[in-house]
């Protein structure tokens, strides 16, 4: 079954094409959006995540047309997105900060919430440090307390853009290995531009290069194509 489906998908900011005629199918497992800076990774996660609708083109996702009020309404509903800039308040705790994000994805049962975050939490290995001020927290702690806040409500499928940029490379190996859990029993979509990554983490990959799509396949046979 196909979690996402695109066709054709277009995108440019005034003069710049950010995304051209890209097309795609994302099936279940870990799928990694591989490619330099500039690509278009960031625009087509976006898109994916219902947070900008593209020029041109036709988009499923987890069955749903993002068109629609309605249809974004059930995607954002099912799907966990982590951005490269999380907008953390650094004034929150951890457990704010989850419970915030929380909201805004209308788990409105205050006390169901609260369960929901303390186990968010837990899952990513931070429920020691739930009380701490975002200021107070390392940047890998940083990058799980926003991996948590993606993960409440128990999202069909998860988003995550560039989820290992900024950890120094023992930060870098444990965050992999907290992909690798969550991607057991639902699908993950991540950008990178480490091709190292994709071989570690993904199941398939998809290859973006000047808002193209270059490849789409396993990442043996990537390593072949190469
Ligand atoms: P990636 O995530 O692969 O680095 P992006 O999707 O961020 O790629 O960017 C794709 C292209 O669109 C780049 O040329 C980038 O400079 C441009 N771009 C991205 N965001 C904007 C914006 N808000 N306004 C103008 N150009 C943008
Ligand atoms: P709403 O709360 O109605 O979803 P938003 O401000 O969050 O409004 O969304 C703004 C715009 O997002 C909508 O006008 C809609 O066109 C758009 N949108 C987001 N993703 C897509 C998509 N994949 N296809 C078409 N439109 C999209």
């Amino acid at each position: 079954t196909s979690v996402v489906h695109a066709s054709g998908l277009t995108l440019r900011y005034g003069r710049t094409a950010a995304l051209t005629d890209v097309s795609f199918t994302l099936y279940d497992g870990v799928t990694g959006l591989l490619g330099p800076n500039g690509a278009g990774k960031t625009t087509l996660l976006r898109i994916v995540a219902t947070a900008l609708p593209p020029d041109q083109g036709t988009l499923s996702v987890l069955g749903n047309d993002p068109r629609t009020p309605a249809g974004r309404l059930a995607v954002r509903r099912r799907l966990g997105y982590l951005p490269q800039d999380p907008g953390f308040h650094p004034g929150f705790t951890a457990f704010e900060f989850v419970d915030y994000v929380a909201i805004l994805k209308e788990l409105t049962d205050r006390r169901a919430r609260h369960q929901e975050v303390s186990r968010v939490l837990d899952a990513v290995g931070l429920s020691g440090q739930r009380g701490r001020r975002i200021r107070a927290l390392s940047g890998g702690m940083r990058q799980r307390v926003a991996l948590a806040a993606a993960l409440a409500g128990d999202p069909d499928l998860l988003v995550l853009d560039e989820p290992t940029v900024g950890l120094d490379p023992e930060q870098r190996l444990r965050f992999r290995e907290v992909i690798a859990e969550l991607g057991e029993g639902r699908s993950v979509l991540l950008s990178t531009h480490q091709t190292e990554e994709v071989m570690a983490l993904c199941q398939r990959v998809v290859v973006l290069d000047g808002g193209t799509v270059r490849f789409e396949g396993t990442p043996a046979d990537l390593a072949a194509h190469a």
